[in-house]
């Protein structure tokens, strides 16, 4: 380990100093290497229909570190996010999450951030890579996630409606947990909702998250709009969220990401 991991490993990670400005580049160094070095991974998670199969399959990406182990993505997209890594990894995860299509024999979600989406030729680059690995579009979902603050401006309205025009599904990640939820809304068209899982945790005990829900359900039904729950993970919340009228479900209680070769294919619809 020591060897093959070479210089790499002077420099130890150290999740106190991410506003640090030295860290910052330490990071962003190390993650061109991970690109070149082939570190990057996508786990999937299944998401569940009222049926209790699988509909879809989410990819997160991973980051197995020579020397960290493995790295989730809270410690890097958000510096990714500060420079053109973000384009770098985001193409990577496109590519990757289009080639493990056959194999996963669902349709696949891939998160998209807002500094992706501000780049003009985004969808552009999306429809190439789509057509040049030859998958369905249809199968391709983009979940619009909200790390930096997303102002649906007019180059981000044309990418939604453009990859929407190609044939994939838009879909609003974390729904409630930004500043603007509602406004995205009415800002551009998409396909689906996510409930954000801050929302099912207390489903339980809290009135008032249980409303939300259940409004946001209201919602997605007069849009005509999938709504998928994040975060489940006890039954109890799955029976709340079914009776909310839920389209899918996805969290821990009814599987955990994890590596395409560990999947368990054979529930796949
Ligand atoms: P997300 O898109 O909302 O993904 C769901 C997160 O919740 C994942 O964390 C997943 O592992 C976790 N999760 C799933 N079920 C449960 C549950 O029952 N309980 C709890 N407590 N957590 C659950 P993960 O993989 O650490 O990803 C965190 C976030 O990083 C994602 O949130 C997404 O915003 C971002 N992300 C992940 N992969 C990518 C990517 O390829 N590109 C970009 N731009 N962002 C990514
Ligand atoms: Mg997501
Ligand atoms: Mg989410
Ligand atoms: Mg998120």
């Amino acid at each position: 380990k020591g060897k093959k991991a070479g210089r790499r490993q002077v420099i130890a990670f150290d999740p106190d100093m991410l506003g640090d400005e030295r860290h910052r580049r330490f990071v962003e160094r190390e993650l061109r290497a991970a690109l070149l070095m082939d570190e990057l991974e996508l786990h999937y998670q299944p998401v569940f229909g009222t049926d209790m199969r699988v509909r879809s399959h989410e990819a997160l990406l991973r980051w197995r570190h020579p020397v960290r182990g493995m790295i989730p993505p809270i410690q890097f997209i958000g510096i990714a996010e500060e420079s053109d890594l973000i384009d770098k990894l985001g193409e990577w995860v496109v590519r990757r999450a289009c080639a493990d299509l056959a194999v996963l024999g669902t349709p696949v979600a891939v998160n998209v951030s807002p500094a992706q989406l501000r780049r003009s030729d985004f969808a552009r680059q999306l429809g190439a890579m789509v057509a040049e690995a030859g998958i369905d579009p249809t199968r391709l979902i983009v979940e619009i996630t909200e790390n930096v603050p997303m102002i649906a401006g007019a180059v981000e309205q044309a990418n939604l409606d453009a990859i929407r025009t190609l044939g994939l599904k838009v879909a609003i990640d974390d729904f409630g947990a930004g500043h603007a939820s509602l406004q995205y809304l009415r800002g551009f068209a998409f396909d689906i909702i996510k409930i954000d899982r801050s929302y099912v945790a207390n489903l339980g005990d809290n009135r008032i998250d249980a409303m939300i829900v259940g409004a946001i359900c209201d919602i997605a039904r007069s849009l005509q709009v999938d709504v998928i729950a994040e975060g489940v993970e006890t039954e109890q919340q799955l029976e709340k969220l079914r009776l909310a009228g839920c389209s899918a479900f996805q969290g821990y209680f009814l599987g955990r990401p994890q590596a395409l070769s560990r999947l368990d294919i054979a529930s796949a619809a």
